[in-house]
Parts: C-alpha cells; structure tokens; sequence
C-alpha cells in the first residue's frame, strides 16, 4: 500500500510539473509575446440559415508560442487576465478587428460583421469607450459591422456597470451579443436587465439537440423567447446537418460550427466569404 502510494504520489507530481512547467512557459513569454507579433486572430465563419450565406465572423485569438506552437485562448486568456496583459492584449484584438473591417470593405466583403470577444476586465474598466470611438473615427468604420460578445458571468460582475456600459455601445451603432447564453445562474433576467442585439446558444445545448428532448425544448423555447423580444439568436457549436436543420426550422437567424467552418486564418476566411452560398 506504501509503495503504491508513492507512485501515486510520483505521478501526481509529474503530472503537475507538466502543468507548472508549461504554465511558467507561458507566463514567462506573454508580455514578450505581444510586442514580438506572436498573436494571430483566427476567424470562424458565422451562417445565416435562411441563405447559407457568411455574413459574420468570430475573431478567436491564437497565440503562437516559440516553443509550444499554436496555443489556444482557454490556455492563455486566464493567465492573462491574472497578470492585467488582458487589458493591452483586448485592445490589440479590438484594433486588429477594426483593421479587418476596413480590409474587407476595400475587396468587396463590406457586408461582413465582425464579433469580438471582451473579457471581464475590459468591461469593468475605463479605456473602452474612448478606445473604440478613437478606432471607429478614424477609419470611418460602421460600427453596426462590430459585434461585442460578452459573457453571462463577465456581464453580472458588475450588473449595474455593464448595464451602463452596453447602453453606451449601442448608442454608438455598436452590436452587442450576450455569448454562452442559458449558462448563468439567472439568463432570463440579463434580457430584462440589459440592451441587447443578439444572444448566442451556447454550444451545451446545442450538442445534444437531437437526442435530448429537453435541450431542443430549451433550444426552441429561447429562440422564440429571443425573437418576441426583438433579439436575433445565432447558435453556436453547430456540428450536424441535423443540428442545423433543426435550428432553422424553430426559425433560429444564424449559426456557427465545424459544420460551416473551423476557425481558420484570415486567407481562409475571406476565400470562404468570398464563395457562393451553399445552402
Ligand atoms: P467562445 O467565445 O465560447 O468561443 C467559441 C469556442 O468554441 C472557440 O474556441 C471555437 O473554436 C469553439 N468552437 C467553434 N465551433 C465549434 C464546434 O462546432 N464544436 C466545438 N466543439 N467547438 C467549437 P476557442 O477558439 O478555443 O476559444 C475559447 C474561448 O476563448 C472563447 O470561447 C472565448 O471565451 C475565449 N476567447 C477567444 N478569443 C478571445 C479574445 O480575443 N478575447 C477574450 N477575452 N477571450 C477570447
Ligand atoms: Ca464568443
Ligand atoms: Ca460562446
Ligand atoms: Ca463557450
């Protein structure tokens, strides 16, 4: 039993200094990281239903580590948000964003939405507001083609705040989704309390749409919910032809998944915007 133990103990310890090791990795370089140029926003195609036209995007951002590769947000993002990078890394993205607007203008995708995620931090603190009003300004953007996504939790840290804050997007034309909608402790009353333009299904319910009869009831229900109020409702982690079909029979707007597109780089993006509809 002893020895057993220790083994135990002896994998227990490996397994975590894998996990120190990469942490201290990551950490050690994320500051370097931005200045070096080693983030990369991917894209993932978002689908009107209707059509199967691309009218949107998902920026997600990548970070490609020297040592590690192609290291994805849920790796870095918490680590960022503990250290404050979060607050210049949000701004990169959102200048990055604005960018990609104005490229896509100038060769004939001036239709297409780009949504941007913010995390909590950026929604509690002050630059915001300025930032985007000084980005928008300057390149002449619509801002109705830029979508904020946030989060349930990042939006009920300060209710009040975030209230006050997505009131002053929308003033601007900007569009605001609330992202892994039906995962918080209280959805419904974030419709009542907050402006909204869009939610988005978060990809729990979608996943089992056509096995669990709850979540396609739960899945309908919040689409009409959503549309009697005026919201328009794009389903994420769509990953069937089944899932999609049944989304657009409850009349669901949009949606984004494997089944249209993995996140990819902006070339694959635009070759795919650029492409006739499959419906
Ligand atoms: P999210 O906002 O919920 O983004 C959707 C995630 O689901 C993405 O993971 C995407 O690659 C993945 N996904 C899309 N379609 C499918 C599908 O059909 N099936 C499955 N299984 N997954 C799908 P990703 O890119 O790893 O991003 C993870 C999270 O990191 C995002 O979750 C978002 O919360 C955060 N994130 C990404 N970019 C940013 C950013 O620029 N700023 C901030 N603050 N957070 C970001
Ligand atoms: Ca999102
Ligand atoms: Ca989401
Ligand atoms: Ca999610």
């Amino acid at each position: 039993a002893k020895a057993a133990g220790r083994g135990n103990f002896q994998f227990f310890s490996a397994d975590m200094n894998a996990a120190t090791h990469e942490r201290l990795l990551l950490e050690s370089r994320l500051w370097q990281a931005l200045d070096q140029g080693e983030f990369e926003l991917f894209l993932q195609a978002q689908i009107e239903l209707d059509s199967g036209r691309v009218i949107g995007a998902e920026a997600l951002l990548r970070w490609h580590h020297p040592e590690l590769g192609l290291v994805g947000p849920d790796r870095f993002i918490p680590i960022a948000e503990e250290s404050g990078l979060i607050l210049p890394l949000g701004d990169w993205v959102l200048k990055r964003a604005v960018q990609l607007l104005d490229r896509w203008r100038g060769m004939g995708l001036g239709h297409v939405r780009l949504a941007v995620n913010l995390s909590a931090r950026q929604c509690h603190g002050t630059g915001l507001l300025a930032q985007l009003d000084s980005l928008l300004t300057s390149t002449g953007i619509d801002p109705a083609l830029l979508e904020l996504e946030i989060t349930e939790s990042a939006a009920m840290q300060d209710p009040e705040r975030s209230r006050g804050l997505l009131q002053q997007l929308r003033s601007r034309g900007i569009k605001v989704a609330i992202d892994d909608f039906g995962t918080g402790y209280s959805s419904l009353s974030y419709l009542k309390l907050f402006e909204l333009d869009r939610i988005k299904i978060d990809r729990g319910f979608v996943k089992d749409i056509e096995t669990d009869p709850d979540d396609a009831v739960i899945v309908a229900a919040t689409i009409g919910l959503a549309h009697a109020l005026g919201l328009e409702v794009i389903a994420e982690g769509v990953e069937t032809q089944a899932q999609a079909s049944f989304l657009r029979s409850k009349h669901c707007d949009e949606a984004q998944g494997y089944l249209f597109a993995r996140p990819g780089t902006l070339a694959e993006f635009e070759a795919l915007a650029a492409a006739p509809a499959r419906a």
